[in-house]
Formats: C-alpha cells, sequence, structure tokens
C-alpha cells in the first residue's frame, strides 16, 4: 500500500484548550477537527494520549478550539505542539483570554473559536476521539485560516511526534546551506554559522545546538 496518498488529505492547524485540576489552563496542538454533522452542530477532535491536554479534558468533558491563520507566530506552534503543558505553562507568552467554564481561547492571529461539550470518547489506540458539541462560538482575526499544508511548505514545520499524521523522517538531500531543528523539524537555510550563539529555533525555542546540516 502506497501510505503517501494519506499525505494528500487536507487539515487545519488549531489549538485545542482546557483546563487542569488546578484550573491552570492547558493547550496542544491538533490538526484534526472536523464538524461531523451540522444539527447540532458537532465536531471531532482525534487527540493523543500522551499529551496532558486530553486527560484534562477527559475529567472536564469540555474544550476550546481556537484556529490558527497563516498569521500565527510559529513560536505558538512550538510552544503547544513541541511542549508539554506537564512542564510548561503554554500561556504564559501567549495572548489568550478565558471565556466561560474557565477556558482558554487564543486572542492573536486566529480565524476564531469554538466552546465544545464533548458528547462521546471513542479509544481509537494511540488517539482519543472526541465528539463533542459546538456551544459557543466567537469571531477571529478575519484571517485566512492556516492549512497543515501551509504549515509544512510555507513554515517548514513537521508535526510532533503525537500527531496523528506524524512521519518518521527520511533521509534529506544533501544541501550545505540548510540546517535543521532535531526536535521540531524546521528548516534554517542561510549562513547557520553567522546566527547570533543564543540564536533558538523560532518554532520550539531549542537552541543551535539541536541543529544539523541537512
Ligand atoms: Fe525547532
Amino acid at each position: 500500500m502506497d501510505i503517501t496518498v494519506l499525505f494528500n488529505l487536507s487539515y487545519g492547524l488549531y489549538v485545542i484548550g482546557a483546563r487542569d485540576d488546578h484550573n491552570t489552563p492547558v493547550g496542544c496542538i491538533v490538526n484534526t477537527v472536523f464538524q461531523i454533522t451540522n444539527e447540532p452542530n458537532r465536531v471531532a477532535v482525534s487527540v493523543n494520549y500522551d499529551n496532558y491536554t486530553a486527560s484534562c479534558i477527559q475529567n472536564l468533558n469540555e474544550f476550546t478550539v481556537s484556529i490558527l491563520t497563516e498569521q500565527t507566530d510559529p513560536a505558538v506552534i512550538g510552544t503547544f505542539g513541541f511542549h508539554s503543558s506537564r512542564d510548561v505553562d503554554k500561556y504564559a507568552n501567549t495572548s489568550y483570554q478565558l471565556i466561560d467554564n474557565n477556558l482558554p481561547v487564543l486572542t492573536e492571529h486566529t480565524a476564531g473559536w469554538l466552546r465544545c461539550k464533548v458528547e462521546n470518547k471513542v479509544d481509537v489506540g494511540t488517539h482519543i476521539l472526541f465528539i463533542a458539541e459546538v456551544i459557543e462560538t466567537g469571531q477571529g482575526s478575519g484571517e485566512t485560516p492556516m492549512t497543515y499544508d501551509y504549515y509544512h511548505k510555507v513554515i517548514k514545520g513537521t508535526a510532533p511526534k503525537t500527531a496523528p499524521t506524524y512521519r518518521a523522517p527520511q533521509t534529506a538531500p544533501v544541501d550545505s546551506e540548510t540546517w535543521v531543528c532535531g526536535v521540531c523539524g524546521y528548516e534554517y537555510t542561510g549562513d547557520f554559522a553567522a546566527l547570533p550563539e543564543d540564536w533558538v529555533c523560532p518554532i520550539c525555542k531549542k537552541p543551535k545546538s539541536v541543529f544539523h546540516k541537512a
């Protein structure tokens, strides 16, 4: 079977928000939010069990979806996609507001947000599929929603290992000008040696030392 055909499925990029037992806002990036029915407005969201956010949603039975746009700061994707809410306050350097039920939604460079009430949970192995009714919405910035394809082609990011679409890196073609972040896959093209020593990956904020030549 040629699994590369699956790479042609289209996705967006979203921050799923919830809160933990201490009322601390938590969140993670997903690329799988689908509207599955119209009446009522119902969505399905697939979240990896390894994500702290997944366990918080299971306790809370509510979550938010912030729809990222092409203008979303790559650092937001790095923070929410490549770190864990167990270790990091992902909202510390991110503009957000708390809506009803103390749930966080992003307030900059989002194409709107949804508040969702979980109706069903389906165990799909590595991931849990939440089926949820949309009970509140908020408008966003009017910017173009970011597709997963745009993220790959323009921002050149890779999927975190917890994403359903994650695929292990292949041997990259040799290009002496391109350096690849070993954590998030961000590609830097240019004079890497000339970058200051305290330069960090714009996606995952890791230091130069995690980069390797492509
Ligand atoms: Fe990185």
